[in-house]
């Protein structure tokens, strides 16, 4: 099989009790069918104390029982009971793989990791340098996925074209970011014609540049966008107002550094672009991409909190919850303040 990774993903080892914002906290951790069956014929006190643990949520899962949304394993030191004692291999699967993911493509897979990790969210943002991608032959069997070979294939290479793009320092970031969209819009366009060929040839430079701006028009988009998360479940209490003062901060005034915006957008391009092979839906991708990282940059500037926890606390509270992924989504379907037009008009804001 040929899998396909980040530069950093290698270099990634679980922080355990150095985590800030451990994954054994605020999350349920559903049982895998697996997993299940070992716990319930585990012998001994470990495997009576894990089976009194164990209840079944409101959508069917077996999960284990938190307590004031802690994993019930997590010990005060922020280390895993059960790990202590049985070993890695016998924790569930969600807790042996996160924070890793993967798209499965038959032969082929895509990998990366979850800036919901703090951990994740430091290698991400380290590197001065542009993310690159590697892919390596490796044993793993095929991986059953229903894509479309024809599109995947055009897909990784309007990807490359794409991640140029977003690392194009000739440019700044929000123009990049505009570029994207542009370009995302015209991949659609072909996509939809079944023209792969001519998804491939699209030449991106003329897509730089010829900003919109329209401050009536930037509030009324933002408007919309922001309440599409109002519906949405939060972990932190306390982020429905930090949502409510990212919608409304003046922008001018933000400062990061471009290269951390960067590595922002080419990770949620890495993670959801390529996953139009299935559904066809591209432009929906990109749109996620660039609302997901202008929700951050905003939330960044009315904070003054540092770019690298605000992004592993939105990864979080929003690509963590099935719930709020449905919601986001939905909203980009549905709603015009979505749109590329609103979208490169709220990134032009800080161009004029
Ligand atoms: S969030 Fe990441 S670093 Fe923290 S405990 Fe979980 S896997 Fe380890």
């Amino acid at each position: 099989m040929k899998l396909t990774f980040p530069d950093y993903f290698k270099e990634f080892s679980c922080i355990a009790d150095k985590c800030t914002d451990t994954c054994c906290n605020g999350w349920d951790v559903v049982i895998d069918g697996e997993s299940l069956e070992y716990y319930r014929n585990l012998g001994g006190d470990y495997g009576e104390k894990i089976r009194s643990l164990i209840t079944v949520d409101g959508d069917g899962d077996s999960i284990f029982i938190s307590e004031n949304g802690r994993c019930p394993f997590l010990l005060d030191s922020g280390l895993c009971d059960m790990y202590i004692n049985l070993g890695h291999g016998c924790l569930s699967r969600t807790c042996r793989i996160f924070p890793r993911f993967t798209n499965a493509f038959g032969s082929r897979a895509e990998t990366g990791l979850s800036l919901s990790c703090p951990e994740t969210a430091r290698l991400i943002f380290e590197s001065k340098n542009p993310v690159t991608f590697t892919t390596e032959d490796t044993d793993g069997g095929i991986l059953p996925a229903d894509f479309d070979p024809g599109l995947y294939f055009t897909l990784l290479k309007v990807r490359k074209t794409a991640i140029n793009i977003l690392q194009n320092r000739n440019f700044s970031i929000n123009e990049r970011l505009c570029a994207f969209l542009r370009y995302s819009e015209l991949v659609q366009e072909f996509i939809d014609a079944s023209e792969y060929e001519g998804a491939e040839s699209i030449d991106a430079s003329p897509l730089f540049g010829n900003t919109e701006y329209s401050p009536s028009r930037v509030k009324r988009a933002l408007k919309g966008i922001f309440k599409a998360f109002e519906p949405m479940e939060f972990i932190d209490g306390n982020y429905p107002s930090v949502l409510s003062e990212a919608q409304t901060v003046d922008m001018q005034g933000f400062t990061a550094d471009g290269i951390l915006i960067e590595h922002l957008a080419v990770y949620f391009l890495h993670r959801y672009f390529i996953t139009a092979a299935y559904d066809g839906r591209l432009l929906e991708k990109a749109i996620f991409a660039a609302v997901c990282t202008v929700v951050i940059m905003r939330i960044s500037a009315s904070r003054n909190d540092d770019f690298q926890t605000v992004s592993q606390k939105f990864s979080k509270e929003i690509e963590h919850s099935a719930l709020n992924m449905e919601i986001l989504v939905k909203a980009i379907r549905k709603s015009r303040c979505f749109s590329v037009e609103n979208l490169i008009n709220i990134l032009s804001e800080k161009e004029k």
